[in-house]
Formats: C-alpha cells, sequence, structure tokens
C-alpha cells in the first residue's frame, strides 16, 4: 500500500476514452500499457482519483500530448462551434457514468467534500466532474443548470481560445500572461452563477485580464488545477507572484502540473530530467502561498511528463523526492489530497 494517497487537479483521461485510439472508459478497470492512468496503475502508485476534464478538442487541430506546437509564436487554436463541443462534452459525460456503472463500485463520481473525503478513506477511487472550457455552455446558462445537476462541480471557463465567455491564455513562450481581453458580459453572469451554486471556477486557463476580472467578481476561492511557477519557467500558462498573491489573499490553491514544458526553465518538452525541477516549483509555491494552498494537478494523459512520474504507478517517486528535499509528512498529506478537500469544501455548496 503506497503511504500517500493523492488526489489530482488535472486529467485529461476522457478525452482518451473519446478520441478513436482503441481505449474505452472499460479498459480503465484493467492495466494498460499505454497512457498515463487506469485503475491498477493508480492503486500500486497511490493515486486516489482526481478531476477528469470533460474537454472538446479543435475538430481540425489534433494535439498529441507528444507532438507539441512551435511556441515561439502565440498558439491559439481557433473557437469551438456550440453543436459540436455539447456532443463532445455529453459523450464524454456519459463515458464517465459508464466507467462509474461498469467499476461496480470501485470508481465513484463526487459531488460533495464529504463523499470524496470518504471515498479516500475506504480506497474508493474519486471522480470529480470538471469542466475545461465553457464551449458546451449556452449563454442563457441553461446547460449550466443541467451539468451541475448531473455533477459538474469544477468548470474552467475557457481552454486556451476564445469563447463567448472570455479569452483563454495562448500558449507562448517566453511570454507574460497578458494577451487579450478579460471577461464578457456573459462571462460575468457566469462567473456569478457558479458562485450562487458552488461551482469552483478554475482559472489555469485564463489569461491575465480574465484572471483579474475573476479575482473582482468571484466570492470564492481562487484556484489554478493545473499550473506553475511563471518566475520558474515563464510559459504564458503558469502563474505570476502577483496572481500567486492574490490566490493567497482569497485563500485558494494551485495544483502543480507535471507537464514538461510548464516546468523546464528552458521550456523544452524534454522528459528526460531530474524531479528536482518540480520539487523547484512546490518549493516555490508553499513559500508564497503557504502549506494549505499548494496540491497537485498532474495533467496525466494530456500533456508530456518527466519520465520519472511517467504515470501514476510512479508517484512514490514524486513523494521520496520531496522527503529527500525535507517535506515532513504533515506536508505531504495537505500536499496529496488534503488541501484540495480543504478548498472544496470552502467553495462548494456541500
Ligand atoms: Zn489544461
Amino acid at each position: 500500500m503506497p503511504e500517500y494517497s493523492i488526489f489530482d487537479g488535472h486529467n485529461d483521461t476522457l478525452l482518451r476514452f473519446y478520441r478513436d485510439e482503441g481505449v474505452t472508459y472499460g479498459d480503465f478497470l484493467s492495466e494498460l500499457d499505454s497512457g498515463h492512468i487506469d485503475l491498477i496503475r493508480a492503486r500500486r502508485g497511490g493515486f486516489a482519483g482526481g478531476f477528469f476534464a470533460v474537454y472538446v478538442p479543435n475538430p481540425e487541430h489534433r494535439i498529441a500530448p507528444d507532438s507539441m506546437p512551435d511556441l515561439s509564436k502565440p498558439f491559439v487554436p481557433p473557437a469551438v462551434d456550440f453543436a459540436f463541443s455539447q456532443g463532445a462534452a455529453l459523450r464524454q459525460m456519459a463515458d464517465l457514468f459508464r466507467l462509474e456503472e461498469a467499476s461496480k463500485g470501485q470508481v465513484k463520481v463526487v459531488r460533495t467534500a464529504d463523499e470524496l473525503q470518504d471515498c479516500i478513506d475506504r480506497g474508493i477511487f474519486a471522480a470529480l466532474m470538471h469542466f475545461e472550457g465553457a464551449e458546451a455552455i449556452d449563454e442563457d446558462l441553461n446547460a449550466l443548470e443541467v451539468f451541475y445537476k448531473a455533477g459538474m462541480r469544477s468548470l474552467g471557463i475557457v481552454w486556451s481560445r476564445p469563447t463567448i465567455f472570455a479569452h483563454g491564455v495562448p500558449i507562448a513562450f517566453p511570454s507574460s500572461p497578458d494577451i487579450g481581453p478579460g471577461l464578457t458580459d456573459a462571462g460575468k453572469r457566469l462567473v456569478k452563477r457558479c458562485n450562487e451554486l458552488g461551482i469552483m471556477i478554475d482559472l489555469s486557463h485564463m489569461n491575465e485580464k480574465g484572471f483579474w476580472d475573476v479575482a473582482e467578481l468571484s466570492e470564492a476561492p481562487l484556484v489554478a488545477t493545473h499550473s506553475n511557477v511563471h518566475a520558474l519557467c515563464p510559459i504564458s500558462r503558469n502563474l505570476t507572484d502577483k496572481q500567486l498573491d492574490a490566490i493567497k489573499a482569497s485563500d485558494g490553491m494551485v495544483g502543480l502540473n507535471f507537464a514538461t514544458g510548464f516546468l523546464n526553465e528552458d521550456g523544452a518538452w524534454d522528459s528526460d530530467r531530474p524531479l528536482d525541477v518540480m520539487v523547484r516549483h512546490l518549493d516555490y509555491l508553499v513559500e508564497r502561498l503557504g502549506e494549505t494552498r499548494v496540491g497537485l494537478g498532474s495533467d496525466y494523459d494530456g500533456a508530456r511528463v518527466p519520465d520519472l512520474v511517467g504515470d501514476v504507478s510512479k508517484l512514490p517517486n514524486l513523494i521520496a523526492a520531496l522527503k529527500d528535499a525535507g517535506y515532513d509528512a504533515g506536508l505531504l498529506q495537505k500536499i496529496s489530497h488534503q488541501n484540495w478537500v480543504r478548498v472544496l469544501r470552502k467553495t462548494w455548496k456541500a
């Protein structure tokens, strides 16, 4: 039994099932020899569950985790059509429920902080339904109400492209996140309604103006589920010191992204490097935000990650590196899942 139960702020496993690559939700229950997550490897690595992203890929741009675009020019995919987005989102939501059903009690879609804590305590794999981008939500927010009732508990208003609500941060290196305008009027209404319903708002793919608009409007803790430190890796997807200070002031949190291009100082998508680079980002986050506001947000199944944490079964390597760096048991418990439970309990209505 691994020593720590890791609940994680971001994966793209539902996208694996959605893409026609021969892996379906049912395969998640047995050990796979590809991808980053399945139930068997999760148990081996102490991966207790995480945020499962419902994400609509651009139909014309297939970005495989192993073929990253050239980021010396900002990478901004075009907006996606609403009807296409709804179809893709419904399919991924349905796959998550099909997985829950097929697992016969081994996987649970969690909707409250108590359910999440109970799953962690009892070794039931916890899946939190997260939307990475609001393309499948209409301006009148009808879909938001329905998706919430179905189990959506976290929403990234944008992925790195424009929507009717906001403008995602184009991915560029080196670059400030301050690219493009902030929230639209519909985006402001969306933030308000998320606050009322208790849906967590994820800032990871926001550009800087959008970030500050949410910071001003939202009554909930500010959270970036899968972003790193801009001062250590100056990609537009990482958070500036000023943004980190606002997250701390709101008592929110940041989940460490394992994507090599968001960790490595030189922005290289190079996975053959020691885990020190992850430790450095975590050290910085703990120092700047405090021990209760830092967690993990791997981006497993959505990005190229360091070989030493090359799938969920290897997560004990990260724990070992953090122990070597002086992290004590209390802090490791907080980072592994307690901080996520804490901030979700503060944000959700239950
Ligand atoms: Zn992402």
